[in-house]
């Protein structure tokens, strides 16, 4: 049940937290005495807490209300689907110790060296297409996913083909981006350059650090060949590297935060993204493999912040204490309301249990195998819909089956303190397929005590660092 409660900070500050009123409030350590209902408490705070009693805080606790998913809702995100990723390959050149496609990992389609079905694909554009309203200021993000989509080129520059044509006629803003491990980049630059491909390298640092992504001939380090190729994309495309090429390093025990960031910043003067090992959906076997491997990327970013260096300042708003902060100020603190106006005007808020996207609503992803679902980053099990000469897309099952889960699901959501914004989507909750079942616990619920020491962090943070609530309010909640 959800309560308003108080909680703390480092420095010792206490702080209500009312859910009901998204309100924090500092408050005196006297206030604290009235609200334990304490006999010494100075009778000015037992004024001012039956005050805040009269006006609705510290009221009886009560459950998170949820509501069901719409068919219309699902309709209405495919007509407004923002990226459509297609699976060009299963192949890759290299064998990463930790790819979430390898030896380690289940959940994904046996990887045989299958390229994606080009027409199949080209209907799943046409269909899309074809919704879209024509608008300049619609944008439309197609993206080209793996095994190393630089494997399989024909399609990718066909899809473009497609893709530009049929714009023509609705005139919206296409983008076009990849993935990639950069070591074919050499041959297909310029056609990438000219079409504006935003670029994401993996790259996990310098030479040692970067050591587990090996090529799969011959087990050697592919860190040479990947460098090379980024230089020479600098080299021979200056804007272009500065506008469109971005990096993304995975984090394990041969590198650290500092370390990658050492590196990336200094050669390339980016920022790049640190995504910790994946625990999910590791073969039972690999487990005690993985965790040697797995390195917290909360405890090497405190270690890094420590050195208060120039780096630690410039990478500070792209740290998990920074983004937790924003997601504080931007879902659960009353500036909510700043973005969402129709929620402050209609009093009564809705939601939907867990943080899960609705279908389609942030992208449709197609497989190489023809199944689409609502993005790359969940077992393929969970396909919503399948592409062949037509489009598959049972509204009314997948909405269905969305609301199977929500409905089991809201047991946990209705007393999670996290039920306004939690992040967790319900395809990566553990145990998800027994939801039904009485042994079933949502593995990210947030009872009074875990949420209060998750304020304790962000409010400890946001007192070390007062101006990030202003950066935040100004770029992320007043955009
Ligand atoms: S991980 Fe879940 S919530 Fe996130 S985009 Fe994929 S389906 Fe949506
Ligand atoms: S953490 Fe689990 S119980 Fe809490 S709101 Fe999210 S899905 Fe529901």
């Amino acid at each position: 049940m959800i309560q308003s409660f108080i909680h703390t900070s480092e420095n010792n500050n206490l702080y209500i937290y009312d859910d009901q009123y998204r309100l924090s409030i500092l408050v005196h350590p006297e206030f604290e005495k009235a609200y334990e209902k304490s006999k010494d408490t100075d009778p000015y705070y037992l004024k001012k807490y039956a005050y805040l009693r009269e006006h609705g805080f510290f009221a009886k606790p009560k459950l998170a209300d949820f509501v069901k998913l719409e068919e219309s809702t699902v309709r209405e995100n495919i007509i407004n689907t923002k990226q459509i990723v297609f699976e060009v390959t299963d192949s890759c050149n290299l064998s990463c110790t930790y790819c979430g496609f390898g030896k380690f990992y289940e959940g994904f389609d046996e990887r045989n060296g299958r390229k994606i079905n080009t027409r199949y694909a080209i209907n799943l554009l046409k269909y899309i297409f074809d919704l879209k309203p024509k608008n300049k200021h619609n944008r439309l993000i197609i993206s080209f996913y793996g095994g190393e989509a630089l494997l399989n080129m024909n399609f990718i520059k066909r899809i473009v083909e497609v893709a530009n044509q049929l714009n023509s006629e609705k005139e919206m803003e296409l983008e076009y981006s990849m993935t990639t491990n950069a070591t074919l980049i050499h041959k297909y630059i310029d056609f990438l350059a000219a079409n504006n491909f935003r670029l994401l390298i993996s790259l996990d640092g310098n030479k040692e650090n970067h050591s587990y992504r090996v090529f799969n001939k011959n087990n050697k380090n592919s860190f040479h060949k990947v460098i090379e190729n980024i230089d020479l994309i600098q080299k021979d495309y200056p804007e272009y590297f500065s506008s469109h090429v971005n990096f993304n390093a995975v984090l394990h025990n041969r590198n650290s935060v500092k370390e990658i960031y050492e590196f990336i910043c200094m050669r390339y003067n980016k920022i790049p993204r640190i995504a910790e090992l994946d625990m999910r959906n590791v073969k039972l076997e690999s487990k005690d493999n993985l965790e040697r491997m797995f390195q917290s990327k909360r405890k090497s970013e405190i270690e890094f912040q420590k050195e208060e260096s120039d780096l630690s300042r410039i990478t500070h708003g792209y740290s998990s204490l920074y983004r937790d902060l924003t997601d504080f100020l931007k879902y659960l603190s009353i500036n909510y309301y700043v973005s969402n106006i129709n929620a402050l005007l209609h009093i009564v808020e809705k939601y939907l249990p867990t943080s899960t996207c609705t279908p389609f609503s942030k992208k449709m992803f197609l497989t190489n195998r023809n199944k689409l679902l609502p993005c790359e980053k969940i077992n393929y099990k969970y396909s919503i819909g399948k592409v062949n000469e037509k489009i598959e897309i049972e509204i009314q099952e997948v909405t269905r089956q969305y609301n199977f889960y929500y409905e089991h699901l809201k047991k946990f959501c209705q007393t999670c303190y996290a039920y306004k914004f939690c992040g967790a989507c319900l395809f990566q909750i553990k145990n998800i397929d027994n939801v039904n079942t009485k042994e079933f616990v949502c593995d990210r619920f947030q009872d009074q005590k875990a949420f209060k020491n998750k304020l304790h962090r962000i409010f400890s943070f946001l007192e070390k660092y007062p101006n990030d609530f202003f950066q935040i309010f100004e770029n992320v909640i007043f955009e």
